[in-house]
């Protein structure tokens, strides 16, 4: 199965990513991620993306290209895959129609926007391996220490308040466009994101049947 998960920053992909992941054992793959660990690793593609994602912006439509192309090419996405931040543009959307990848289904995951602020306050990450936490939904065992790694919890430059109004509106210009450009393809299934993780779980697997 070849899943396209779509919503606003912050509305809970990375989370449902990982349980479709979990319950369908194929790669979720998030370009969010691949960025952040290029620039971990310090490499040129980390570089060049830092200043994009410092401020909130979407990283160019080519470099996010190359980076899915390369990444879909793996043996592990041979069964299929879930794509979490890519596409974001209808350039990206094309740029995939184009590599003759045919998507069974697009979820989007919707959540209101203050409700999304007010969520993105509390999330953090690990600055060493990257795993994602939140103060109130996803505690991890020990306050500010990573459970994988054992790595410190930061919060995320783009997650500051101000970034985030700015990343919710370049996602209402940019990206909600695909949900027609889907309907069109008669892929888009959307889901109410709920407080809880698991009943959004429950809406998406739902949605995937
Ligand atoms: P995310 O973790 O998905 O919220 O992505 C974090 C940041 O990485 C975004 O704000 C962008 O700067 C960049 N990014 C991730 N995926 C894409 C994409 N498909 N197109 C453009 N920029 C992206």
């Amino acid at each position: 199965m070849k899943i396209i998960l779509l919503g606003a920053p912050g509305a809970g992909k990375g989370t449902q990513a990982e349980k479709i992941c979990e319950k369908f054992n194929i790669p979720a793959i998030s370009t969010g991620n691949i960025i952040r660990e290029a620039l971990r690793s310090g490499t040129e593609m980390g570089l060049k993306a830092k200043s994009y994602m410092d401020e909130g912006k979407l990283v160019p439509d080519e470099v996010v290209i190359g980076i899915i192309k390369e990444r879909l090419a793996k043996e592990d996405c041979a069964g299929g895959f879930i794509l979490d931040g890519f596409p974001r543009t209808i350039p990206q959307a094309e740029a995939l129609d184009k590599m003759g990848i045919v998507i069974d289904k697009v979820v989007d995951i919707e959540v209101a926007d203050d409700k999304i602020a007010a969520r993105m306050s509390g999330r953090r990450v690990c600055e060493k391996c990257g795993a994602s936490y939140h103060l109130e939904f996803k505690k991890p065992s020990v306050d500010g220490v990573c459970d994988a790694c054992s790595g410190t919890l930061v919060q995320r430059k783009d997650d500051h308040p101000d970034t985030v109004l700015s990343r919710l509106e370049i996602y209402h210009k940019e990206t909600e466009p695909l949900k027609s450009y889907y309907e069109a393809q008669n892929k888009l299934v959307i889901v109410e994101g709920q407080d809880e993780v698991a009943d959004t779980t429950r809406l998406v697997f739902e949605a995937l049947e």
